[in-house]
């Protein structure tokens, strides 16, 4: 996901006519592992809003998601899906927020051979330094950490949409749009009627056919 001051990207495919496919009640929610690693450790208060945030967008689509710190003398557990993100410099606001940066993503998913991988990138510097440039001179101080942690489900979310159902696309909806603009950073984004589906249905059929049916 990158983003641009004041870019209104048309969305590269129409979104979405997805046909609603029944799913039963009965099937219990996939299980998503979410495995974290950060390059500096974060605050307790960071990592609860992030898990937080993310969770209440996540949370229309019914998947169960696990978070886990990875751990290099500990296995990780046992999920329906997977996905690795790596916290990349330091998840504060503020901090490193003047360095400058070559980059415009803020998060981005491995592709190799055309195939979504389950590894995630996100790059906390870069997420400090937007919200300090866009938000310093409306957003009076303690609004900062719950702003930045706003930030980063964001951009994380955006990610695990791209690993859940194995498509690099983007559309013009709060979740899969990219780049950002700065407009997206005041509200809660929320999950399409599409997604929700197509999320639901993870586990249940190939997320490439979930994501073909999307782009419909
Ligand atoms: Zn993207």
């Amino acid at each position: 996901m990158t983003f641009r001051k004041f870019a209104f990207l048309l969305p590269l495919l129409a979104a979405l006519g997805l046909p609603a496919a029944p799913v039963s009640p009965d099937l219990a929610p996939p299980t998503v592992g979410v495995l974290l690693k950060f390059e500096h450790k974060p605050s307790p208060g960071f990592l609860k809003l992030l898990q937080s945030e993310v969770g209440a967008i996540f949370r229309p689509s019914r998947l169960d998601l696990r978070w886990e710190m990875l751990r290099p003398d500990r296995s990780p557990g046992v999920y329906n899906r997977l996905a690795v993100v790596e916290m990349r410099g330091t998840c504060a606001p503020g901090a490193n927020s003047s360095s400058s940066q070559t980059s415009t993503r803020l998060g981005w998913t491995n592709v190799a051979d055309g195939e979504v991988q389950p590894y995630i990138t996100i790059d906390c510097d870069h997420i400090a330094q937007v919200l300090a440039s866009t938000w310093n001179h409306s957003a009076s101080r303690h609004l900062a950490p719950p702003l930045y942690a706003r930030l980063t489900a964001r951009v994380m979310v955006h990610e695990l949409i791209h690993v859940l159902l194995r498509t690099s696309a983007h559309h013009d909806s709060d979740c899969a749009r990219s780049p950002l603009r700065s407009l997206d950073l005041g509200f809660q984004p929320r999950l399409s009627g599409p997604e929700v589906t197509a999320l639901q249905r993870i586990g249940r059929e190939p997320g490439t056919a979930i994501a073909r049916a999307a782009a419909r």
